[in-house]
């Protein structure tokens, strides 16, 4: 109860704030922009993780201003970063599923984007697995809504629900991320490592574009890469960070090496 009412007066005492992680191009290693990831600075706690309160927003109802003032944020923050001339960047804004299914979503959407003049395409709204799958008819719905807006939808924290496969089909969305589960034990041959690859297959069947969530090390980005991975995203490349960090520690890396495909 107390943390709920703290997390009210937070979001309008200027509290909340994003850490950005970057997104990387898996075979230019070019930064193709960021997952905006919301953080609390607590007075009293320090700063909290969003695992520590986003399931009380969510069963509060404060996940709705919650998630409208992340959308507005991430918003202003791509505007800047434009006007810092990275126009090919996307940002990327999880949505809970309470926040999925609330009517003003899709308005919230159009008025963040005006707000700060943004086309629709830069902005990728996350929803997990699950959360499109709960209902799967008013999910798909929801979803065309949004699409019409012409933003983008990535499926988060793949492989981790319950996917009907022929409802996975007609989901509107263009980016599919593997849950960092799959990532952590990946190894050459392993049941890991051939899930990977039915689930890039997958994708690839379905016209999404392919992300690896929680890259830590050489290795895991190599065999990604190797397996047709789009897009990397891990510790290994760029832990979340403030806006400002972001811009001083984000330039190409590398391309990796690929050896026989
Ligand atoms: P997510 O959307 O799957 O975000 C990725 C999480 O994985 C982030 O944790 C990130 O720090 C972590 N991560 C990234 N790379 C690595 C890696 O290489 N290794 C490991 N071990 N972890 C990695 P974070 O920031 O604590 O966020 C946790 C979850 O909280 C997010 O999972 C997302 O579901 C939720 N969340 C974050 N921000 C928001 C938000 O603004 N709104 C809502 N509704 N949910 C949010
Ligand atoms: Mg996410
Ligand atoms: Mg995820």
């Amino acid at each position: 109860m107390q943390i709920a009412n703290e997390l009210r007066a937070a979001i309008a005492q200027g509290e909340l704030l994003l850490h950005y992680q970057p997104k990387w191009d898996a075979t230019t290693g070019v930064p193709i922009g960021a997952e905006a990831l919301v953080r609390w600075m607590h007075p009293a706690r320090g700063l909290m993780p969003p695992d520590s309160f986003i399931p009380l927003a969510e069963r509060t109802g404060l996940i709705v201003p919650l998630g409208e003032w992340v959308l507005y944020e991430a918003c202003r923050q791509m505007r800047l970063w434009r006007d810092a001339g990275h126009g090919d960047w996307t940002i990327a804004v999880n949505l809970s599923p309470q926040q999925f299914v609330h009517a003003g979503l899709a308005q919230t959407v159009r008025e963040a984007l005006r707000r700060h003049e943004l086309e629709p395409s830069c902005l990728i709204l996350e929803i997990t697995e699950s959360t499109a799958m709960r209902d799967v008819e008013l999910s798909l719905a929801v979803l065309r809504q949004l699409r019409e807006t012409g933003v983008q939808i990535a499926i988060d924290d793949f492989g981790t629900g319950y996917s009907s496969l022929l409802y996975l089909k007609r989901l509107p969305a263009t980016e599919m991320k593997i849950d960092r589960g799959f990532i952590r034990d990946l190894v050459r041959g392993t049941e890991d490592s051939a899930i990977v690859a039915a689930i890039v297959a997958l994708g690839r069947t379905l016209n999404l574009r392919i992300v690896a969530e929680g890259v830590e090390t050489s290795a895991q980005r190599a065999f990604l890469t190797q397996l047709g991975v789009d897009t990397l995203q891990g510790f290994l490349l760029g832990r979340p960070m403030t806006a400002d960090a972001f811009i001083a520690a984000v330039s190409p890396v590398a391309p990796v090496a690929i050896s026989q495909r």
